[in-house]
This record gives C-alpha cells, structure tokens and sequence, in this order.
C-alpha cells in the first residue's frame, strides 16, 4: 500500500519487502562485502539531486511570492513596496543564488572525477534549509490566501519539507560534514 503522505505526492512511496531473494553473481553490482560502501557512494550523487530539487522549489515559491506582492495592493500601494516584505524577498533571492552557486560547484567536482561527499552534504542541507525558508516566507507573504490550495504556495510548502528528511536527514549530512572536518567521532 503507497504511504499517505503530506506531499511529494506525484511520486509514491512504497515499502519493499525482499524475503530469500536469491541474485546470481552476474547480477551482482561490485564485489561481495563491498554493497554497503557501493549504496553509500550513490547516496553522494542522489543528494546533488535533492539539491537542484530544493532550488527549484524555492525559486518557484520566490517567483510566486514576487508576482504576488507587485499585484496585491494594502494601503494604497503594492505590497512589494513595504520595506519589511523587500527585505524577505531580498533575503530568499540571496540564499537561492547561494544554494545553486553551491550544488553546481558540487557537481562540477563530480563531472571531474575529484572527490565531493563534503561539498554534496553540504549542498544538501543548505539547498534543503533553503527550501525550507523559502517556502515559508512565500507563504507568509501571499498572506491568508499563502495559507490555501488556491495558490501553490502551501503546496510548495510541504513538498520542501520532505527534502529535509529524505536522502539523509539534514543532522544527517551535519554529520557527514563534520567527519569530513574533524574526522570520526571518538566515544
Ligand atoms: C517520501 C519519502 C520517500 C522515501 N524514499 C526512500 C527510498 O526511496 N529509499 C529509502 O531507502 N528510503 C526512503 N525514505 C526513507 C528516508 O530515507 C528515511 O525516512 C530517512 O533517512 C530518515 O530515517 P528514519 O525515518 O528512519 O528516521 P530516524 O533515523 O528514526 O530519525 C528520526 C529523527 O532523528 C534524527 N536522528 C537520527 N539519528 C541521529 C543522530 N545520530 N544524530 C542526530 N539526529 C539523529 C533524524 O535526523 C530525524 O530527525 C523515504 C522517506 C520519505 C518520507
């Protein structure tokens, strides 16, 4: 049965049960023992993809936000002229800029066959908190209707939410980073 889930509803979530599944050898991706390292490496290149995904996300939310706040209208000006509403948008407009400056330069590193576990964590949290705040404030500029399914905005919402949690978890890939800084915890 597909999870009901808040959002990230074009895609469905099952759950796989494998219960003695025999694979031939000639089937088998890598060496025996290596399979755990193997599905890390490929967790590496997956959270570029949830990165570029959070950024995208966020500049649609931005690009409503921005629509929204030149039509709409409050005191007999456009709501984008409020100084308190320019710095929002002034702010998610710096930290989307800075979240694809900082995958692209993950997956440069990956185009070029050099090491970029750090640099992916990296842009995996930052694109996702991103997204996160992005959505947010989007919401909260567009005001009452932010807050319906009239507008996409919510919708933006909660599909940003879910790419905190996916492919790592955020304090997940904090980790990551700090191993790469300081290297393996000790107990
Ligand atoms: C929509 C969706 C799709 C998914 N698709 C897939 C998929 O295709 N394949 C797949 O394998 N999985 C998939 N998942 C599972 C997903 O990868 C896990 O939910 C995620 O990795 C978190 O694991 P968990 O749910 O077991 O949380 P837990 O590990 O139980 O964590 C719960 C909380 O504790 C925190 N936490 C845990 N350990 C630590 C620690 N050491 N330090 C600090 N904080 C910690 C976590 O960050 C989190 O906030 C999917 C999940 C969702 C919601």
């Amino acid at each position: 049965m597909p999870e009901k889930k808040m959002g990230m509803k074009g895609s469905p979530t099952a759950q796989v049960h494998l219960d003695g599944v025999r694979v031939s050898d000639a089937r088998r991706i890598g060496e025996e023992g290596q399979g755990f390292a193997i599905a890390l490496s490929a967790l590496d290149g997956g959270r570029l993809g949830i990165a570029a995904c959070a950024i995208g996300v966020a500049q649609a939310a931005l690009d409503e936000a921005l629509g929204y706040a030149t039509e709409r209208r409050q005191f007999g000006r456009p709501i984008a002229d409020f100084q308190g509403l320019r710095f929002m948008l002034a702010d998610m407009a710096t930290q989307i800029e800075a979240g694809r400056a900082l995958y692209l330069a993950a997956a440069r590193l990956r185009d070029a066959g050099r090491p970029f576990a750090k640099q992916a964590a990296m842009a995996k949290l930052h694109c996702t908190d991103t997204a996160m705040r992005v959505t947010t404030d989007a919401v909260q500029i567009l005001g009452g209707y932010g807050y319906t399914a009239d507008f996409p905005a919510e919708r933006y919402m909660r599909e940003a939410k879910v790419l905190q949690i996916v492919e790592g978890t955020n304090q997940i890939q904090r980790m990551v980073i700090a191993r790469h800084l300081a290297g393996p915890e000790t107990r």
